[in-house]
């Protein structure tokens, strides 16, 4: 039985007021032990969330990170500096970075190696844009995503990621993929994860990515293959998010 995650991707919103308010709203009114929480920053802002979910059910995570240990490396942040925060999680591979910063499918499996050796838990992102989905290739453009990262993983630590499926058009536009649609994918992807070991296919958590709501949380969140959230949106706004992890209980 996989433990649900619901994470929050803050993207580049925040700042120290509104966080500050954003996580005492969370912890507030965060139910007990229903699933594992947590909320992905901004950088510079991983000190301040780090002491304000300290002793709460509440994780850190980070939105992206080097592949590299440190050096010359200008504007990067490395797994260590993240581990030195309290980071748990750290989003990998995010559809925005792979369009706004050309970040390649070996990019992606580069840090997710690098993220498992530090200890992080990766949360590697795979989608495909509309034009794809109409075009029919949406297994193949997501489940290559994914299998070129399972590749570069031994079978022990493809066990220990988590996958998000993002659907590019989905993402920030309101537009939901339907539960049947989205467990159709999830289903795909598990498989491809049982391609390279049962176990990871047991026990990897595959979350639901784009326009996840609190009054479209339940339906997805109750398919099998579905393991949670990876929330945009609706994670700026306590009550939206606190009713997103109340979903799934
Ligand atoms: P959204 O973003 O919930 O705002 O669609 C999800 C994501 O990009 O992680």
């Amino acid at each position: 039985m996989r433990r649900k995650l619901v994470a929050g991707n803050w993207k580049m919103n925040g700042s120290l007021a509104a966080n500050a308010a954003l996580v005492a709203g969370i912890k507030e009114g965060l139910p007990a032990a229903v699933c594992d929480v947590a909320v992905c920053v901004p950088a510079p802002y991983l000190a301040q969330v780090q002491g304000a979910v300290a002793g709460s059910a509440v994780a850190l995570g980070a939105q992206d990170m080097s592949a590299h240990a440190s050096g010359a490396y200008t504007g990067e942040v490395s797994a260590s500096m993240l581990l030195e925060f309290g980071v748990q999680y750290v989003i990998l591979g995010h559809s925005e970075r792979r369009a706004y910063h050309g970040e390649s499918d070996a990019a992606v499996a580069a840090k997710t190696v690098a993220a498992l050796n530090a200890g992080l838990v990766p949360v590697v992102c795979v989608g495909e844009t509309l034009e794809q989905r109409e075009a029919g290739q949406t297994n193949e453009i997501v489940g290559g995503q994914l299998d070129v990262v399972l590749t570069a993983l031994s079978v022990e630590d493809a066990a220990r990621i988590v996958v998000a499926y993002e659907p590019v058009w989905a993402i920030g536009t309101g537009k939901t993929a339907t539960p049947e649609m989205a467990q159709e994918v999830h289903a795909m992807l598990r498989a491809r994860l049982g391609a390279k070991s049962a176990e990871a296919a047991a026990k990897v958590r595959i979350l639901y990515g784009g326009s996840m709501k609190p009054d479209n949380a339940q339906q997805l969140l109750a398919m099998v293959d579905i393991d949670g959230g990876l929330i945009g949106g609706a994670a700026l706004k306590a009550t939206d998010f606190l009713a997103i992890v109340n979903a799934a209980a």
